[in-house]
């Protein structure tokens, strides 16, 4: 379930959505509390979705390999039963203490007030890398997209698409059936993708109108009014400046990470990661958990079925504080049973 730009209750909220966050859905699940997910990301997973989801996962308990977008899809149908409600592409900004526990604002202005906040934060919010233009916060979400979620958005548009790696081929190839044109801005003539993907790429570009290579080009400047895109410019090294008639632009130069908000919300930080007791995973905030890659602790590895344990750890640690007056009888998964 995916809710937006509201004001909600819960028990925890987990910052991050990566394997760690999703696994945590389950612990605290099984333990009666209910959970708010967040993640900067459009896409639930973390590191495994974003950087690797085709990539085989070898140390993954009882799977001799798993790829990285099975093992998510794996861990969103165990957290199911517990009906977690996503907030996605959104980060989390402030974290502020409201009564016993805490709120949660995030980019989007979703408030959450939860006793619990367990921070799966990775390595920090990804986000994708900006082109530096002028104005550009006025086109995002109208003109200018860093992910496309459904083709049938751009059909008979006029696309910009900018860059050299896998995601600006892919898209140029996806996107040519629909696009009433598109222009391939890329620095040099060489890319960094797929050769299948390019070659299909380049015969496009030489069979049809529709895909046009603008090479050696970058982007230079934006034209339009009230975040509509009217025009792209873009430019050699050597100062040339071509005007691109366009509706939409989507750059594509690869994803960042960063700490972020999260650095400014009193956590003690070693090197960008919060110190966690391992015991609990409890940070030196009362009520705010830690686990996966960005706790760290005396002998940490940066490891997802370390995670795993790791959101086990902080679920039994919180509970006294979500249930302050029902004690916690430990018991097995196969004692217990999850809910229909
Ligand atoms: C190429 C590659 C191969 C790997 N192979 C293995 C392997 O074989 N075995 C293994 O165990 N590990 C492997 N890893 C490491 C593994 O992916 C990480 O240990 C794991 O993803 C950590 O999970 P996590 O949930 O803690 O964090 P992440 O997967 O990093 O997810 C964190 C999420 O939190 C979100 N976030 C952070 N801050 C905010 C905020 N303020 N607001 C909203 N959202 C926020 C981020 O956007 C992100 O989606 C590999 C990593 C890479 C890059």
């Amino acid at each position: 379930m995916h809710q937006d730009n509201a004001h909600h209750t819960t028990d925890v909220v987990i910052i991050g959505a990566g394997p760690v966050g999703l696994f945590a859905v389950f612990q605290c699940g099984m333990l009666k509390m209910r959970c708010h997910v967040i993640d900067s990301l459009p896409e639930i997973g973390g590191q495994c979705s974003a950087l690797y989801p085709e990539k085989p996962i070898y140390d993954i308990p009882a799977y001799s390999a798993i790829s990285g977008a099975e093992l998510i899809q794996q861990l969103r149908k165990q957290a199911e039963p517990f009906d977690p409600v996503y907030h996605l592409d959104q980060q989390v900004m402030h974290v502020a203490r409201h009564g016993e526990g805490w709120r949660v604002t995030t980019s989007h202005g979703t408030i959450i007030e939860a006793r619990v906040i367990m921070i799966a934060g990775g390595c920090g919010a990804f986000g994708p890398n900006r082109p530096p233009l002028d104005g550009l916060a006025a086109y995002e979400g109208n003109s200018v997209f860093y992910h496309v979620a459904r083709k049938e958005q751009f059909r008979g548009k006029r696309i910009v698409i900018a860059g050299g790696g896998d995601s600006a081929v892919d898209w140029v190839n996806a996107l040519a059936d629909v696009a009433s044109k598109i222009y391939v801005v890329h620095r040099r003539p060489k890319f960094r993708a797929a050769p299948q993907s390019v070659s299909q790429m380049q015969a496009l570009a030489k069979i049809g109108d529709v895909v046009e290579m603008v090479i050696p080009y970058q982007l230079h400047g934006l034209h339009g009014c009230d975040g509509v895109l009217e025009a792209v410019d873009v430019a050699t090294l050597e100062g040339d400046v071509r005007r691109l008639e366009a509706d939409i632009l989507l750059p594509f130069f690869g994803l960042s990470m960063e700490l972020g908000p999260i650095a400014t919300w009193g956590l003690q930080l070693d090197m960008s990661h919060i110190k966690v007791h391992h015991a609990t995973m409890h940070t030196n905030q009362q009520g705010i958990f830690a686990i996966g890659d960005i706790a760290t602790y005396e002998g940490k590895l940066k490891l997802i079925l370390c995670g795993f344990s790791e959101a086990a750890m902080a679920a039994h640690a919180a509970y006294p504080l979500v249930h302050p007056d029902t004690a916690l009888h430990f018991e097995y998964s196969t004692s217990k049973g999850v809910p229909l």
